[in-house]
């Protein structure tokens, strides 16, 4: 009996192990990252790894979220199929970098279009509309933005997040700044802050993790405006072109709805409509 159990037990981390290697076997043709066609290279992608409903890496190596879904669609256009799409951490701190240095080829995670950015990458899309808001414990009083001053703060090195704080939400708030958003929500569990601020997509997303039911609330405020876009790297125009169309067509054959549906509909988020490429809401 024992022995039947150990040999399924065996049998199943080789299939694990073997599928993992089927699975990460083009991955190591590096160079093809910069490729732009297709064929039998692979494409390295940027995503964040810990936003459940836009870019988680699930305990089992898979990705899933709607930037994950986005980005699959995206590269499909661009001529690589889901297996030959490597995808690659890109923390809001690092993206800017990642693209510079060539590290991927495009980011699809979480990435809000500004002049800032502008300076430094180029953007396709937008893809997604979504606003900073706050999320605080289910008993908290915190209501509105300015309510944070004097309060302990969570949000990420280098995101508009942290710097929308600073510059006019609540410049008297006690910021902490960390590389995650998932630091800042075990941060807010654990009462070493008494709110995370980011944008709504992902703090519902954190929110509606069976671990976290009916502990935390967003404060649902618009503070800002989130435009998503797809980062690649300066110059590229010919990639940003090709997103683009890519995004268009996303939208117009259904296949954006349905990854909103799939992702963010688990997590109550009442969405904006699709943007219009091009379109950035101020
Ligand atoms: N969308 C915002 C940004 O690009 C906040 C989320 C993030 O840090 O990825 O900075």
């Amino acid at each position: 009996m024992k022995l039947r159990k150990v040999t399924a037990a065996s049998a199943a981390v080789l299939a694990l192990a073997l599928s993992a290697t089927a699975c990460g076997g083009d991955s190591k043709d590096d160079a093809s990252s910069s490729s732009s066609g297709g064929g039998g290279g692979t494409i390295k992608v940027g995503i964040k790894f810990d936003q459940p409903g836009l870019g988680l890496k699930e305990p089992n190596g898979s990705f899933a979220g709607f930037d994950v879904d986005v980005a699959t669609y995206v590269a499909k256009q661009l001529g690589y199929e889901p297996n030959q799409i490597e995808f690659v951490e890109t923390k809001s701190a690092d993206r800017e970098n990642a693209l510079a240095r060539g590290d991927v080829k495009f980011i699809a995670a979480t990435y809000s279009i500004n002049d800032e950015r502008k300076k430094k990458v180029d953007f396709a899309g937008p893809y997604l509309l979504a606003h900073q808001d706050l999320l605080v414990k289910s008993d908290s009083d915190i209501k509105e933005g300015t309510d944070l001053n004097g309060k302990n703060l969570c949000s990420v090195t280098g995101s508009t997040s942290a710097q929308n704080v600073k510059n006019d939400i609540a410049p008297k708030a006690n910021l902490k700044e960390y590389g995650g958003y998932s630091e800042c929500i075990a941060a807010l569990q654990s009462g070493v802050v008494d709110a995370v601020t980011t944008d709504d997509s992902i703090l519902a997303g954190f929110a509606s993790q069976s671990q976290y039911k009916g502990k935390f609330k967003l404060a649902g405020l618009k503070l800002s405006n989130e435009n998503y876009g797809i980062g690649v790297k300066k110059g590229d125009t010919a990639t940003v072109d090709k997103i683009n169309a890519a995004l268009e067509k996303m939208v117009s054959d259904g296949s954006w709805q349905k990854a909103v549906d799939k992702n963010l509909g688990p997590a109550d988020y009442k969405n904006e409509p699709a943007p219009k490429i091009g379109n950035i809401v101020k």
